[in-house]
């Protein structure tokens, strides 16, 4: 079994639903976003023979995935009125829906989901919201 891994960060604001704590309050973070892929056997031919992947192309895919949420506000669709995202829209600011609560372990799922759907093969993502706190998705 052959592994790859590479990081990436991003930052960008969130806040929980429903939590009682100081995570309800409008805050950011620097998250920063480790991606590990897994394969049986290395390419046998062309460019990438002896790789699992090439890491150009591996960073690239992670940091285009992780480019779309950095500087934006990771709002949980429905957990905003309507008149407040017409506020934060007519200001200007960037705003980024998700379907899920934007906890770290949801990012790394939703990161890991992105990276598959461009071919990669990841076994693990890891979702760092403080230098100490990390949450761990493998599919
Ligand atoms: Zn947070």
């Amino acid at each position: 079994m052959f592994g790859l891994k590479t990081e990436a960060s991003f930052d960008s604001a969130h806040f929980l639903t429903d939590y009682y704590g100081k995570c309800e309050n409008l805050h950011g973070h620097r998250w920063r976003v480790v991606v590990y892929l897994q394969q049986e056997e290395l390419q046998e031919s062309g460019t990438m023979r002896g790789m699992v992947l090439d890491f150009g192309a591996f960073k690239r895919a992670v940091r285009e995935v992780v480019n779309s949420l950095d500087h934006t506000f990771l709002v949980e669709e429905g957990s905003l009125s309507p008149a407040t995202v017409a506020a934060l829209e007519s200001e200007g600011f960037s705003l980024t829906f998700l379907p899920f609560r934007t906890t770290a372990e949801n990012l790394a799922r939703w990161i890991c989901e992105q990276l598959q759907a461009k071919g990669l093969p990841v076994c693990q993502v890891d979702c760092y919201e403080t230098p100490y706190n990390c949450a761990t998705y493998r599919p």
